[in-house]
């Protein structure tokens, strides 16, 4: 052993541990977050080539910029599905955002400092609908901002080649819930009919959903996202792909996610020109 590690601080071993504990506990969080409930080891076959595009990761921020860990996720309570606002066949994003306000009705309204309600292209043909807003967005008032908002413009302009300004971002909840955890079933389902009204005043002709929750709650059924990503949903005649959230794509940023995520968005983008799309 050398003199060095002879020398070795045990209050520097016991942080290093406790740090390797940390990061165990995060991932299995961000796992069940995920809706993983089993874990295979990866057989690597080196003689198979990567095909997804290079996407650099964004650059860290610094260690007091990280959001909060996530707690573990919620399960769907569908009873808690409210009726909305009677949108009609022809509501337009305004209209939405007018009907919602300076919007009280759930208790995320407290600690929010903007409603993030959506951006984009009013008419796209592909919408992606996420969780709800973390830190950079609750100060922006804009989804997908933060270093999961790079990521996501990367995957969407270099991975499937289209700007980002052609589709429409939103999530499934508008104001922040603190500490980056899951949104609860009841703020889902307050916010659930705003989330209807975008849907119906944007009319894509594919939805694509980032993480768990998103899937679940448009799909109705508590999912286990590692499973259902990547297959073809259905909401309200819809056409819906699953894929995993970029937050989680940061966190477990290896070769395999990103090209399920690829394989995900260029299915996606090829059954919205199926159907006429215009991207
Ligand atoms: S999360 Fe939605 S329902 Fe809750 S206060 Fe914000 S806008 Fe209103």
């Amino acid at each position: 052993m050398s003199s060095e590690a002879n020398n070795e601080n045990p209050g520097d071993v016991r942080d290093a541990l406790r740090d390797v504990v940390a990061s165990a506990r995060e991932w299995l969080v961000d796992l069940a977050e995920e809706g993983v409930d089993d874990l295979e080891v990866p057989v690597v076959e080196p003689s198979v080539a990567f095909t997804a595009p290079v996407v650099e990761a964004p650059a860290a921020k610094p260690a007091a910029a990280e959001p909060p860990r996530r707690t573990a996720p919620e399960r769907a309570d569908l009873s808690l599905l409210r009726e909305g606002p009677d949108w009609g066949a022809n509501p337009t994003l305004d209209q939405v955002r007018e009907t919602l306000g300076d919007c009280q009705r759930c208790e995320l309204c407290a600690r929010r400092q903007t409603i993030v309600f959506g951006s984009g292209n009013p008419d796209a043909d592909i919408m992606f609908v996420g969780e709800g807003p973390g830190e950079q967005e609750d100060k922006q008032g804009l989804p997908f901002v933060g270093r999961a908002g790079e990521l996501l413009t990367q995957m969407i302009e270099k991975g499937v080649e289209i700007p980002r300004s052609d589709v429409y971002i939103c999530n499934i909840v508008k104001c922040r819930p603190p500490g980056n955890r899951n949104p609860k079933p009841e703020e889902a389902a307050a916010c659930r009919p705003f989330l209807d009204g975008q849907i119906a005043a944007v009319k894509p002709k594919v939805i694509v959903t980032l993480g768990k929750p998103a899937a679940s709650l448009l799909l109705g059924r508590d999912v286990a996202i590692t499973r259902v990503r990547g297959t073809w949903q259905d909401y309200q005649g819809i056409p819906l792909m699953p894929t995993l959230h970029p937050a989680f794509i940061l966190r477990q940023y290896t070769p395999e996610n990103r090209r399920l995520v690829w394989e995900d968005l260029k299915a996606a983008v090829s059954r919205m020109r199926e159907l006429g799309g215009r991207s």
